[in-house]
Parts: structure tokens; sequence; C-alpha cells
């Protein structure tokens, strides 16, 4: 692992009240934590954050940090997610070691406390539908109206939630509610539900059940039963927390302590689950683990690594105020980190024919050295081969170019980087007006990109020898969505119209160096002077290799947005 990408930049408000509770002796100095997602759909950008806080916490403090998965809602939940999940939670670099949970298994627990506050008069069995429960709700400013129910005998209620969990009911005919404060302020305290019929299959408990505990019914006790120390989740439960302290008390159970921090937002991203999965199934993206999907599968699949969402996540802090984070501090976290391990490489994604007149036809092979990494000498050299036809990229030459244009045009002459100086003296052109070849000559005395006279030239270009080239698809990406804040859109209109069309170019004749032919899945590369590349893991195959761009050299958006706002 990374060293550096574990490291924080400074305490954090929930180490300080950590440090405060170990001070004091509470839970005898014991952290212990747990990431708890829902299985519901596949781990994005925001979890990650959650994941290191969580982990990062029990390892920083010699604690321990359990996986829970959250499964109480049988009806949007499945296997496949439970088991990405994990896999996902793996590869960001963390271990549950033997803590792996699942609410579920909680279940028989929990109904005997449901069952212990019906006793004690704390709960009782609602007859109303959910929408008279809302509406009896009340609002801020006016208090809750009593069900006709609230004042049911324990008997009637005890006798009712057992006929509930026994599947003796409809789906909605009855709730088993808390029975709190109908005029708290705080609206989650006016008697809130506790448990539902549901007549679903669950992912694990198949049919046993036909009732299921609410988030909040479920959530405390689990981490009760955990003895979990510190529970953290997100801004929006804050509200939350008096009933999550309510049940605890009334149930006379190890107290947890829940922490809310703000959640983490990214520029032009969506991260709710729902959203995704909109995505997903309308085919906006091929899947969960598309590249340009906010998942850590989409993440890893595009060619990031753990330790550089680490070291965003570590880095971006913890706070108590929600703000967005821009998407280029994700992606310059893995340009740091790629550029001191990424080898390079050369690869033409545009290519134009270049022809050296005066190389001759029965030349012997020409193996040039190329630095492998600049930023890291350990990496040494590779070869590369010349031949009397090339690839540069099509952009590196023009027909009647600018004078600041240091690249290629007639008369001009540039450096093939780690070859030679070529001239170019003629093209070709089809029909249609297009250049399709280059007529240049190469100075052979310039062997290794220097000449011996002294003479410079301003443009250095990545070439492939068309003769060993590996042909390749390349998938160029980009952001997902065009927009800053893509789920910011007026009355009527709709998010993914924020879309980004130009997310996905696939170039299916990229002409590669021809060590490329060895990269397997999971190594990442710098093509010079285009970007950090690695192979698609899923789609690859020794017939058709398929490259993914993971990241651009540098983040042009910044720039984009900057002209907008000029414009607008
Ligand atoms: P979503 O809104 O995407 O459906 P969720 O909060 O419902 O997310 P869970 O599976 O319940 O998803 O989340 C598991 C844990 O991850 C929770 O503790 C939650 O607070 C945390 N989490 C989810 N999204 C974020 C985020 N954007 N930033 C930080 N933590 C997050
Ligand atoms: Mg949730």
């Amino acid at each position: 692992m990374d060293e550096t990408a574990d490291k924080k930049p400074s305490v954090n408000f929930i180490e300080e009240i950590i440090n405060n509770d170990r001070a004091a002796g509470k839970n005898d100095g014991r952290v212990h934590t747990r990431f708890p997602p829902e299985p519901n759909g596949y781990l994005h950008i925001g979890h990650a954050k959650s994941i290191c806080l969580n982990f990062g916490l029990a390892e920083q403090y010699g604690g321990k940090c359990n996986l829970r998965f959250d499964d109480t809602n049988p009806t949007k939940e499945e296997t496949e997610y439970v088991e990405s999940i994990m896999e996902d939670v793996r590869w960001l670099g963390f271990d549950w070691e033997d803590r792996l949970f699942y609410t579920s298994v909680y279940f028989g627990q929990l109904y005997d406390w449901a069952v212990q506050l019906i006793g004690q008069g704390d709960a009782y069995v609602d007859s109303c539908t959910l929408e008279e429960i809302r509406q009896l709700r009340g609002t801020v400013t006016k208090p809750g109206t009593p069900s006709p129910h609230r004042d049911r005998p324990v008997e009637e209620n005890l006798d009712l939630f057992e006929r509930m969990k026994n599947g003796e009911f409809k789906d909605g005919e009855h709730v088993l509610r808390a029975k709190i404060d109908l005029a708290s302020a705080n609206m989650n305290l006016r008697d809130p539900v506790m448990y539902r019929i549901l007549n679903a299959t669950h992912h694990r408990t198949g049919n046993e059940w036909s009732i299921y505990p609410m988030y909040d019914f479920a959530h405390g006790q689990s981490d009760s039963l955990e003895e979990i120390t510190h529970s953290i989740c997100t801004l929006e439960f804050e509200n939350h927390r008096p009933l999550y302290d309510w049940y605890i008390e009334k149930l006379a159970l190890f107290a947890p302590q829940q922490i809310e921090f703000a959640r983490l937002n990214l520029t032009y991203t969506v991260t709710s689950k729902r959203k995704l999965l909109e995505l997903v199934q309308e085919g906006h993206v091929h899947g969960w683990d598309d590249p340009r999907m906010p998942t850590i599968s989409g993440y890893r699949r595009r060619g990031f690594t753990p330790s550089s969402i680490r070291r965003f996540c570590n880095e971006t802090g913890v706070t108590k105020f929600n703000g967005v984070t821009d998407l280029a501090r994700l992606e310059n976290s893995l340009r740091d980190e790629l550029n001191k391990t990424a080898e390079r490489r050369m690869g033409v994604l545009n290519p134009l024919k270049v022809v050296i007149t005066n190389y001759p036809d029965d030349a012997p092979e020409d193996l040039l050295e190329a630095v492998n990494n600049p930023e890291n000498p350990e990496d040494g050299v590779r070869q590369v081969p010349f031949a009397k036809e090339l690839y540069i990229e099509r952009d590196d030459f023009m027909e009647d170019p600018p004078k600041k244009f240091f690249r290629l045009g007639p008369g001009r002459e540039v450096r093939l980087r780690y070859a030679y100086f070529i001239t170019c003296n003629d093209f070709v052109k089809d029909d249609a007006g297009n250049v399709t070849e280059l007529h240049c000559t190469y100075d052979p005395a310039t062997r290794g990109g220097n000449a011996p006279d002294g003479r410079k030239v301003k443009g250095t270009l990545h070439w492939v020898s068309a003769t060993h080239a590996l042909e390749a698809e390349v998938r160029v990406y980009d952001h997902l969505f065009s927009e800053e804040d893509p789920t910011d859109v007026p009355e009527g209109g709709d998010w993914k119209d924020n879309l980004n069309p130009e997310s996905l170019t696939v170039i299916t004749n990229a002409k590669l160096e021809p060590s490329l032919a060895e990269a397997k899945a999971g190594d990442n590369y710098q093509f010079e002077r285009l970007g950090y590349f690695c192979v698609d893991p899923k789609d690859s195959t020794s017939e058709t290799p398929v490259f993914n761009r993971t990241v651009s050299l540098r983040d042009s958006w910044a720039r984009k947005q900057k002209q907008q706002n000029k414009k607008g």
C-alpha cells in the first residue's frame, strides 16, 4: 500500500470527538466503526469517502471496522450488489477480516425488541394507510393528530404484530409505530413507523419474513449488537439521531454514538444510487462498471488506482458543511500518482502515414532506446523499432501552418521522439482533398534525437512504426455530464439532458508501439502527449486489444468553464 495515500492533513472534528472520548475513558478507549451499505446498487465515490473514513479511523486508533449489509428492503436488494460491494471494499485496500454482518441476521432479535417495546407501551399497531399517517402527522407548525389506533391495548397490539409477522395481512394493511410524541418539533419523533408489511422474497432470508424493520429501527440496534462505538453517517441523519438514541434508551442497550458528516459531492457527477440505476437501466451507459460511471468498479475499469482514490478521500477532509468538490481534484490525485509510476509509451490515435523517402528499403532492424519513465530512472529503457513507414498524429501536420505551429508542415523539420529529425518535403491527397500521406526525409546523423551540428527544432512528435504497430481500439472517455451541477435543471427539465454527448469516443484504428502487446489489465501507461491509458479488463482480447483513456494529461474543463462563465 502507498503510505502517503493514507495521510490526513490535520485533526478533523470526528478525530476530535474520538480523542476526547478516549481521554475520558469512554468504552475503555475502544474505537469500533462500521461501513453499512445497502446492497441496492454498486458503490460510488461517495461510498469510497465513507469507507476510507470508517476503515481509516479504525486503523488509525488500532480499532476495528465492520462491513455490514443494511439489507432491510427486500424489494430493491440483490446478491449481485452484495458481491460487487465486497470486491470494491477489498480493492480499495480495506479488510473487514471476520467481521462481515447482515442486518437481516438480526431480524429475529429486532422482532423480539419490537415485542418488548409493545409490552412497555412504547409501540402500537396502526391500521391507517401510509397516506393517512402522513396526513395525520401534521406539519412543522402544526402538531400531529393521534391515529384512532394509538391507544390499542397491549394485548391487541401483540396479537396483531404476531399475525403481521405470520403473513396474515396484505402489504400496507398495518404498520408498527413507536409511541413517542406527536407534537415534537422533530418530525422523526412523531410516532415513526418501525415495521411495515412486505410480502416479498428477501435475497438472504427468502420468504421467512412478511414484515421488515425500517432503517431507523434497525440501524442503531445493529450498531449496538456489534458494539460499535462511533456510528458515522452523513448529515441527513442528524435529525434521526434523537430517534436512534430513543430506541437504544428504551431497550436499555449499549449506546453507540452517532456522528454525522457532510457527504461528498463532485462536480460533473451524480452520486445518487437511484439516478445511477436509471443511467444503467435506460442504457445511457454500458452497465454499472462503465468507465464513465462514478462507481468504484467504473473507476477501476477506467484505470484509477485505489491509492489515488484513498488520497483524494483523505485530502478532501471531513466537515459538517455540505459542499461540492471539484472533479479535477480526483483526477489530479491520479495524475500526480501516475506521473510518478506509469511507464511511457507511444501511441497514435488519429494516424497519418509518413514515408521516409531516403530511408533504405533494405535497412536492418533499427531499434531505438526510449526511456520508460523520466520520473523514475529505475524503470529503465526499452527498444522501439523505427521503419521506413511510420504513423504520426494527423493533428501534428498542417498543410499551411501558421508561424507559431511548431509541428510538421511542408519544408519544416521536427524531431521524432527518441528517433531522428525529419523534414517534410511533400504530401499526397485523396480525391476529397484529405491529406493521406507525407513524404519526409530523415537525417541519419540525428539518431537518438539530437543533431551533432547543434541545430535545434522546436517540435517533438510521437510516432509509431507502421510495420510494427499494434492495432488497437482506444476508448477516449470524458466527463459523463457537461454541466458542473447536472441535477440543477429548470422546472420540468430532465437532469439527463445534461449528459455529455462526447463522453465516449471510440477509435478503432489506433496504432500503438508494439511493446504494448504485453500490457495487462491493471497496468497504467502514459501515452506520450496524450494522457494515461490502460487495458480494458473486460473487452480487450489478443486479437483486438482495447485501451481506455483513464485521464488526459491536463484538466481542460476548468478552462472551458471559465469561457462559459465569461459568455454567460
Ligand atoms: P445513495 O444516496 O447513493 O443511495 P446511501 O446513503 O443511501 O447512498 P448507503 O448504501 O446507505 O447509500 O450508504 C452506505 C454508507 O455510505 C452510509 O453510511 C452513507 O452515509 C455513506 N455514503 C453514501 N453516500 C455518501 C457520500 N456521497 N459521501 C459520503 N458518504 C456517503
Ligand atoms: Mg442509505
